[in-house]
């Protein structure tokens, strides 16, 4: 799979609509202190499904909502959206996540309503997905050298591309 597009409304600093391109070959964001560069990648993993509002920095998830500043109020709502190539497939794949004060996170998939579920399913097995070794965020080295080795057992089954085998495996348990 691979992620063509990166939109964001309302997410974090980006309060205005922002649409980046991703080109092949890119792997890196480089810019001032502040300017945003860790934010970007946190609204990758956010749209991907990341559960966790203190990996992105929050108390809770809607602080991931742009929360005003001096001279612009706060929004009401966050949206993330990515455009992704399938691999073997012709079609693109549009995935948006969407947070609302007190409605929390709604998911759609090519324009239809999903759940989170459908969503973590989509990346589980993938190089992508909320928690890919593909995305390397400030920080994330020195977590790797300094795992315990059952935790550096799960990153290295992450980018094998085996983890979401135990997703499915527990989702077959359940049934
Ligand atoms: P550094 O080089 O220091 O790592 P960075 O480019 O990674 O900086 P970010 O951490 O992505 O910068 O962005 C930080 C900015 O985002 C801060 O100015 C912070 O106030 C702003 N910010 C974070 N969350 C929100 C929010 N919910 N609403 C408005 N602004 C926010
Ligand atoms: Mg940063």
């Amino acid at each position: 799979m691979q992620i063509k597009r990166l939109r964001l409304t309302g997410f974090k600093s980006f309060v205005d609509p922002a649409d980046l391109r991703i080109e092949p070959g890119l792997t890196g964001i480089v810019g001032p202190n502040g300017c945003g560069k860790s934010n970007l990648l946190e609204a990758l993993r956010w749209v991907m499904g990341e559960t966790s509002a203190k990996s992105m920095r929050g108390a809770g998830m809607e602080d991931v909502i742009f929360a005003g500043t001096a001279t612009r109020p706060s929004r009401d709502f966050a949206e993330v959206s990515i455009l992704a190539d399938q691999v073997g497939e012709d079609d693109e794949m549009e995935v948006v996540r969407r947070i609302e004060r007190g409605a929390g996170s709604a998911y759609r998939i090519n324009g239809r309503d999903v759940r989170a579920k459908d969503v973590a399913l989509l990346f589980a097995d993938s190089a992508t997905g909320a928690h890919s070794p593909a995305l390397v965020s400030q920080g994330r080295i020195g977590a790797i050298i300094q795992a315990k080795p059952g935790e550096r057992r799960a990153m290295l089954e992450e980018a094998a591309g085996i983890a979401g085998l135990h997703v499915r495996r527990k989702d077959a348990e359940q049934r």
